[in-house]
């Protein structure tokens, strides 16, 4: 006999699979919707009446109650990206369509304090002018997050950010119920859940060279995090011997290898540079060099891992078209290598679909 909690799983489970099937399918009747997924379309109906009531969806042609169901496009997720100079906010239609971008530039000396401030303008800015309402909002950031528990262990680039409770102060400050997430972990979920192909992917190896590098790890359909939520942060693990003093204080770490930085630092370039400066004045040799350090750090982990695909971080696409057949090379594995291909900020979109999974899945309570 199912117990009430059994009957409440199995109403949000099929309210999940139902979102879903709206999302990557378009607006849908109830009927095809109960037959796609096998479910009474007694259940269909219950489930659509209370997100319409909601007004997380709607029926196509309001006048019929039974036309096609979509999502309400007045209500959004509010995503945003911690990158090196300044904070990005993109706002995400149900359907997952970005529809308005905003950013602040951020300082290097500001507070805690200060980048609560500024994320609270730039939040409020960009909900007024779309003039629609944010279920939920989420960050991607740099460093070792804890995003079960909101906290930002460790962010050597943003250190006012480290030791700190950011997703519960945030979601106090907005109003809104916050997710925070690792930004190359949110860039891994991204494109799992954006690219259907990529859907079902059970072992992946993402890679990130930016700033820094670092990957994160799909083990068994799982995000891999590890004891200590570092697992895949492999830029501070030593990676030569030439003596290369790391921003971490330690010597030699792989990120003085290969980063964007240290590239420029090879060729001798400095102040601002475009992406393209850059790869016009590296020498193909001079790449190797530094993929090189890379892929003896990821030939063990893809010995751990053995992933079906190695996907590459999709921010600079030049850049990366450039390193993959070296790194493919050097690794002298079958295993495929690809491009994430993203027209926005990778960190951006991967913290929306973690955004749009919890709203789907329910997690939050949210209230409407
Ligand atoms: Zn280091």
């Amino acid at each position: 006999m199912s117990t009430n909690n059994d009957q409440i799983k199995q109403r949000n489970l099929n309210r999940y699979n139902m979102l879903c099937d709206i999302f990557y399918n378009g607006p849908k009747r109830r009927t095809q919707i109960a037959e796609k997924l096998s479910i009474r379309k007694s259940s269909i109906t219950s489930i659509a009446e209370e997100l319409i009531r909601q007004n997380w969806l709607t029926n196509i042609d309001t006048a019929h109650p039974r036309s096609p169901l979509c999502f309400n496009k007045k209500k959004c997720c509010l995503a945003l990206s911690h990158e090196t100079t300044k904070l990005r906010a993109g706002l995400y239609t149900l359907d997952g369509k970005l529809f308005k971008t905003s950013k602040v530039s951020l300082h290097k000396n500001m507070t805690y304090d200060d980048f609560l401030y500024e994320t609270n303008l730039l939040c409020s800015q960009i909900l007024h002018k779309s003039k629609s309402k944010a279920l939920m909002v989420g960050i991607a950031l740099p460093g070792i997050i804890d995003s079960t528990n909101n906290n930002v262990l460790h962010s050597a680039s943003a250190p006012q950010l480290s030791h700190k409770n950011l997703g519960d102060d945030l979601s106090h400050i907005l109003k809104l119920p916050c997710l925070i997430e690792n930004d190359v972990r949110a860039s891994l979920m991204g494109a799992l859940w954006f690219e259907p192909k990529w859907h079902n992917l059970q072992n992946a190896i993402y890679i990130d060279i930016t700033e820094g590098v670092s990957t994160a790890l799909l083990v068994n359909g799982t995000l891999h995090k590890g004891f200590n939520n570092a697992a895949g942060e492999i830029g501070h693990i030593k990676a030569g011997d030439q003596n290369r003093k790391c921003h971490c204080g330690k010597i030699d770490c792989l990120e003085t290898y290969i980063s964007i930085p240290a590239l420029a630092k090879t060729v001798e370039l400095n102040g601002f540079f475009s992406i393209d400066e850059l790869i016009q004045k590296l020498q193909p040799q001079q790449l190797e060099n530094g993929l090189n350090s890379l892929a003896n750090i990821l030939r063990p982990l893809i010995a751990a891992i053995d992933p079906e695909i190695i996907l590459l971080g999709n921010q600079e696409p030049n850049f990366y078209k450039l390193c993959m057949p070296i790194l493919k090379k050097l690794l002298k594995t079958n295993i495929n290598l690809e491009i994430v291909s993203d027209s926005n900020s990778s960190a951006l979109t991967g913290i929306a679909s973690k955004i749009l999974n919890a709203i789907f899945a329910n997690t939050h309570q949210l209230l409407h």
